[in-house]
């Protein structure tokens, strides 16, 4: 079922861009050394472990399955980041327009406070900003997913984010698992639709790709907001059990995202809430 977001929600999302896919690497078959011994016992193939399937997971071939939120029994509730970067964002950076869209001081809390993160990220933010994506995957309290290649809509009239021609669909999601890939970490196979603007065309492009589409039933409100406590108002002032948040690890666009996030965590703890990754809320 679709959460209701509001309109204003979901066209501050719309102007930001998305996030990725992790999974533990599978343990390899335990090697026994062989001493010599006679007879030479024949060795007992060691049946190989089927890799563990990467969290989000989804038959591949079929529209991809959407989640709003996970277990509603328990305490958990997972803090999701995107990280947004459009055509147009790179073109100011070039211009020297604007300085950086990477919020390095979000991962300072994460990481003071030890707090779980799940990112979705665009690939064009991951070309940009390599050493940011290295330092989530060099963290395993993180998790990486897929947040499409470019940041544009996936369905006519996405705000204003363009369009992804029908044929490009699922190119989008590959190109960043490609590059996600490379970086190692918590990779996933979850994957969010810049502006969480979707359609049955778009769920059957991107189910192509084995991909858990991930909306959210919190809608932190952090583009372009300027009063931290305004964001943390709206996520403390709706997150329950299973909750999965929607924030913004992305600077100048949202920019008062980490200092929001103190109060969030301190709110969530005296509320019992622990946040996880999303891999950990279903
Ligand atoms: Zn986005």
């Amino acid at each position: 079922m679709r959460a209701p977001l509001t309109v204003v929600a979901l066209l501050s999302c719309a102007l930001l861009a998305g996030c990725g896919v992790a999974a533990a690497p599978a343990a390899g078959p335990s090697r026994v050394p062989l001493t010599t011994a006679s007879p030479t016992p024949s060795p007992t193939p060691s049946p190989s472990p089927s890799p563990s399937p990467s969290p989000g997971a989804a038959p591949a071939g079929r529209p991809a399955p959407v989640v709003n939120f996970g277990k509603r029994t328990g305490n958990r509730v997972a803090l999701t980041f995107d990280a947004d970067l459009t055509a147009d964002m790179r073109a100011k950076l070039r211009a020297g327009s604007v300085k950086s869209y990477a919020n390095t001081r979000v991962l300072d809390v994460l990481e003071r406070e030890k707090v779980p993160g799940t990112f979705f990220m665009s690939g064009m933010f991951v070309e940009e900003y390599p050493e940011f994506t290295r330092r989530l995957a060099a963290n395993p309290t993180f998790e990486l997913a897929n947040h499409s290649f470019s940041h544009r809509g996936f369905t006519p009239n996405c705000y204003t984010l363009g369009q992804v021609p029908a044929g490009e669909m699922t190119g989008e999601v590959a190109r960043t698992f490609q590059l996600l890939d490379g970086y190692g970490g918590r990779q996933t196979r979850f994957f969010r639709f810049p502006g969480l603007c979707h359609d049955p065309a778009a769920l059957a492009a991107v189910g192509a790709q084995g991909v858990t589409v991930v909306d959210g039933d919190v809608v932190s409100g952090d583009p372009f907001a300027t009063n931290p406590k305004a964001v943390s108002d709206a996520v403390l002032g709706k997150v329950r059990a299973g909750s999965i948040v929607i924030m913004h690890c992305t600077d100048v666009n949202a920019p008062v995202t980490d200092k929001a996030l103190p109060a969030i965590i301190a709110g969530l703890r005296a509320k019992g809430l622990e946040p996880v990754v999303l891999s950990d809320l279903f």
